[in-house]
């Protein structure tokens, strides 16, 4: 059985409900922002994604407006009525995060980040916990194990795809990982098609496989003009192919 992970009053992951979470990698400005809410919030979308603190791999390239990035969350979160994903990456953040962030993830590149984990476990709001790019399944529910220890048992699991000798794609997703999360686990499993797979046109048949998978939803990344996105543009929908997926899985 699926924990079903309460993020509202009549908002569930994990229930009955597959679960539609969409936003930009980063968040950019208060423009950007505001314009993807109103469009999200007309696709009937309520959890909105965007990073405020990103885990680049070039020291050099937009690393997020940090606590910026946050404050723009929470006037979208105030306005529009959405509840916001976001990621943390250092554990001294996570107390100054705490009345602008929803659901905390952990990203890909700190699933092994034990302090991280443990200091997750402390909180009481809900965990994304993202699969490391060369973690095995079982190192991956291990690490949530970490969470759990602590007392949070709020969790939700992650697919977004692992590193394999295949580079037509960014990363290999590893859709085996979900009936296998729902078996060996009481977690929710979402399935990330954007950076499981890097590229914009495989989002769609990567999000239909999700659902015939029995995920419990996938989270999506989107921009109002994915090729001046400052990170992961290429892999980014934009609005009008995001209302063709939700069209599409809706049949
Ligand atoms: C992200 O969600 O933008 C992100 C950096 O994901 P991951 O940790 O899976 O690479
Ligand atoms: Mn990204």
């Amino acid at each position: 059985m699926t924990n079903k992970i309460k993020i509202d009053e009549d908002l569930f992951i994990g229930g009955e409900e597959f679960t539609i979470i969409a936003g930009p990698c980063a968040v950019e400005s208060e423009k950007q922002m505001e314009s993807i809410a109103k469009f999200l919030g007309e696709m009937g979308v309520k959890i909105i994604r965007g990073g405020a603190f990103k885990p680049r791999t070039d020291p050099n390239s937009f690393q997020g407006l940090g606590m910026a990035g946050l404050k723009i969350l929470k006037s979208i979160k105030d306005t529009y009525g959405f509840r916001v994903v976001s990621e943390i990456m250092d554990p001294r953040d996570i107390e100054q995060a705490y009345d602008y962030i929803d659901i905390y993830q952990i990203g890909s590149r700190n699933m092994q980040n034990y302090s991280l984990l443990k200091e997750m476990g402390k909180i009481d709001k809900p965990v994304l916990l993202k699969r490391g790019m060369s973690a095995t399944i079982e190192e991956w529910i291990k690490a949530s194990e970490y969470i759990k220890m602590e007392g949070n048992n709020n969790i939700i699991l992650c697919e977004r795809g692992i590193r394999t000798f295949e580079s037509y794609t960014r990363n290999t997703l590893d859709l085996m990982s979900v009936p296998i999360i729902k078996s060996e686990t009481e977690y929710p499993v979402l399935v990330d098609p954007s950076h499981g797979t890097g590229r914009r046109e495989l989002v769609l048949p990567a999000t239909k496989a999700a659902l015939a998978l029995n995920a419990d939803g996938v989270i999506i990344e989107i921009h109002p003009n994915p090729e001046e996105a400052l990170s992961d543009g290429i892999q980014s929908l934009n609005f009008h192919e995001f209302k063709n997926l939700i069209e599409e899985i809706k049949e």
